[in-house]
């Protein structure tokens, strides 16, 4: 029997393909709901694929060509933070491993 070696999960994630999408982000973050609820710390947290970061100015940046579409930041964010939709046909994260 072959003996199957799986590799570490940046490894695995190497083999993704992105179509990007330019100039459409699939994410959106509402800055002022983000602020009054805390809430960008917990996105910065959550993400596997670290789409979301604290920009210099103190709001939240969204790198929308680097997300996995795993849902982990709706199922956390606050009610109002995140308008989130799959990006468009053929779009997006395309899964070679795992
Ligand atoms: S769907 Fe997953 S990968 Fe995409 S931004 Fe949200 S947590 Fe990150």
């Amino acid at each position: 029997m072959a003996k199957y070696e799986t590799g570490t999960v940046v490894q695995r994630l190497a083999g993704n393909v992105y179509e990007v999408d330019e100039g459409n982000s699939h994410i959106e973050v509402n800055q002022e709901v983000a602020a009054a609820t805390g809430a960008g710390d917990l996105l910065i947290r959550v993400c596997p694929a670290h789409v979301y970061s604290r920009e210099a100015d103190g709001t939240i940046g969204v790198e929308y060509a680097a997300c996995l579409e795993c849902g982990t930041c709706l199922a956390v964010a606050p009610p109002g933070v995140l308008t989130w939709h799959y990006p468009a046909s053929s779009m997006g994260v395309a899964f070679r491993e795992g």
